[in-house]
């Protein structure tokens, strides 16, 4: 096992967001990385700092303007009269009808699904510098160094879709990592193929946006019922994929309140569908916001659950490139993570 990282992530530390109207303190921390680290150094591994690849693999999967955005956005608006330090939209994308704007003030309407996604100081190249750790994890992988490598991804991306940041994710590090180790994984005599299998507690929205209609990318996600639960607008049973896509995408949603075993059946269930799709790559959607010590309290899974949770995807015997997502139980991570990777065989 591979262990990918780079302090440049951690200068994405937006100090606050808005929660139902309240300005609160943002959950998604530098802290959780180095507590990630943390369980890293229990099991004896070392991490390693990505290489840059520039914008090439970004631009695989999100739009030129929503890059541009990002890119920008927070120095356009700290130069307004009156901003605040961290960009939080205050306008909305109209749905009926809409012309993209040009100033800062609407482009962050456009670009930002919610309130949890602050542009900060440093959010930027911290959000480049996951991405690049997600890409080169997914290399190691697909070129056959070594059967599995983890991504301290920090900021997440699994929110994110081709064109709109959200969930404290800005840029789809998985999509990312997928997109560009396809071609990488040599010829087969047919299309090569990726299994995205997402078990954070929140649906993958942005992940399944970018596949949807994708016939070689097969996403599959376990999650809190988006009736109840944040992202609300995609996550449920019948979301398929559309197109080529169509029976490519799989979601498994559980009503708030799941118990640690009724999640991994789902996982389960989850991991049969991923095998019969026989993918060359397997990336795997890791959060650890399923933990019943949670401040989002969705679903009831215990530290010795995530080693049962390790040992299911190590069963799949698959190339297999960790990425990791949410989990906001900032003390529980480092054993969170130990016990996860002691499953997985790490
Ligand atoms: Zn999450």
């Amino acid at each position: 096992m591979r262990f990918v990282f780079s302090d440049v992530q951690l200068r994405h530390a937006p100090p606050q967001f808005l929660q139902r109207g309240r300005p609160v303190p943002c959950p998604e921390t530098a802290e959780r990385a180095r507590m990630l680290l943390g369980g890293i150094e229990r099991r004896g591994g070392r991490v390693e700092a990505p290489p840059s690849f520039g914008s090439g693999p970004r631009a695989a999967v999100h739009a030129p303007e929503y890059l541009a955005f990002l890119e920008t956005a927070w120095e356009r608006w700290r130069a307004l009269p009156g901003s605040s330090d961290t960009v939080i939209p205050n306008v909305h994308r109209n749905t009926d009808t809409a012309e993209y704007p040009g100033h800062i003030v609407g482009q962050a309407g456009w670009h930002m699904a919610d309130t949890s996604c602050p542009i900060a100081e440093g959010t930027w190249e911290a959000a480049c510098a996951a991405a690049d750790g997600a890409v080169h994890a997914a290399m190691l992988v697909a070129g056959g160094e070594v059967p599995a490598a983890y991504a301290l991804c920090r900021p997440p991306g699994h929110h994110a879709s081709a064109d709109m940041a959200g969930g404290f994710c800005y840029l789809n590090n998985v999509a990312i990592a997928v997109q560009a180790a396809l071609p990488a994984l040599g010829a087969r005599g047919r299309p090569m193929r990726a299994a995205i299998l997402d078990v954070d507690v929140h649906h993958g929205n942005g992940t399944q946006a970018i596949f949807y209609e994708r016939e070689d990318v097969l996403v599959v996600s376990v999650h809190a019922d988006p009736a109840q639960f944040y992202p609300y607008f995609a996550g449920y049973a019948h979301e398929r994929g559309r197109g080529r896509g169509r029976g490519y995408n799989l979601n498994l949603p559980l009503p708030i309140g799941t118990e640690e075993d009724r999640f991994l059946d789902a996982v389960a269930e989850a991991c049969a569908h991923v095998a019969r799709f026989a993918p060359e790559l397997f990336a795997v959607s890791l959060g650890f916001d399923t933990y019943g010590g949670d401040p989002l309290a969705a679903f009831r899974v215990t530290t010795p659950g995530f080693a049962r949770l390790g040992r299911l995807l190590a069963a799949q015997k698959l190339p297999t490139v960790l990425i990791q997502e949410g989990g906001y139980a900032t003390a529980a991570l480092a054993d969170n993570l130990d016990s996860f990777l002691e499953g997985f065989g790490a």
